[in-house]
């Protein structure tokens, strides 16, 4: 069975989330590690990690996909903003050890014009100085659509970050449709090209998670910006191809589609539905 579910705030705690999840259908769910624009963190319940443990075992829950803030920029041109994203990433890592064995996604970062060799570089730095040995998370490189000075529009961008980071088994990466298909890498009429040629450049082997989006922008255009499943360039038609294929069907898979909670309750019905024939 397909393992769905959507962004859900993380207001009320990890055990409401998991409930929220449960009410719309989900058996996965995905949560920003703290506010998505600014970066405080809220302290962490123990009792309430615990008891989310608990419910996503006797619900038969697959992996949880965290999101970092999206303001986290690795390869700022500005040494302060790099120095946040390294604190806020170990922060986050450490914290990310109450929901044991989970994803934690983040946009590798923009190289404001210092070019994506160096953008490459600064990223793999920060990743080796905040991964731990001993953590049980695995950090994803979420693939990006290539808006402005973006690193990871290209596979061959993200394997260049795996390839320098010293701890690269604890490293994978999010395929997010939207963005892939707004890079130039043509899903709807070529999903068995694009994934061998990730297999190819990456490793299949890499793909850990799934970011399903349909796009309101043409492949390549560049743009990012989600659309509900269906209403977009992507279409059902080929969702059905995503959500079936042998490399990724076992994956989980996180809507982040402009919807309310209620609609994506019936995207996740939607989706189960095309996975099944
Ligand atoms: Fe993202
Ligand atoms: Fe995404
Ligand atoms: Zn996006």
């Amino acid at each position: 069975m397909l393992t769905i579910g959507c962004h859900l705030s993380s207001s009320k705690g990890f055990l409401a989330m998991g409930k929220t999840a449960s009410s719309i259908g989900a058996d996965t769910f995905a949560f920003f590690t703290r506010n998505p624009r600014g970066g405080a963190a809220k302290a962490i319940d123990p009792e309430d990690a615990a008891n989310l443990q608990a419910w996503m075992e006797s619900h038969a829950f697959g992996t949880l996909v965290a999101h970092a803030p999206y303001t986290l920029n690795c390869c700022s041109d500005k040494q302060h903003a790099r120095s946040f994203a390294r604190e806020a990433m170990a922060d986050d890592l450490r914290r990310m050890e109450f929901t044991p064995h989970s994803y934690y996604n983040f946009h590798p970062g923009s190289h404001v014009k210092q070019g994506v060799e160096a953008g490459v570089a600064m990223i793999a730095d920060v990743l080796n100085d905040v991964l731990a040995p001993d953590q049980t998370t695995t950090v994803l490189l979420e693939t990006m659509a290539g808006k402005g000075t973006e690193v990871g529009r290209s596979f061959e961008e993200l394997a260049s970050i795996i390839e320098r980071v010293e701890l690269s088994d604890r490293m994978g990466v999010c395929f997010d449709t939207c963005h892939v298909h707004d890079a130039g890498y043509d899903i709807v009429n070529d999903l068995d090209g694009v994934l061998e040629e990730f297999d190819r450049v990456v490793g299949l082997d890499r793909l850990k998670a799934v970011h399903i989006n349909d796009s309101k922008n043409p492949c390549g255009a560049r743009k990012d910006r989600h659309e509900t499943i269906g209403a977009g360039f992507i279409g059902i038609e080929a969702f059905g191809r995503i959500v079936s294929h042998p490399a990724l069907r076992d994956l989980p898979f996180i809507l982040e589609t402009p919807n309310d909670l209620a609609g994506y309750g019936r995207e996740i019905e939607l989706l189960r539905e095309a996975a099944s024939c």
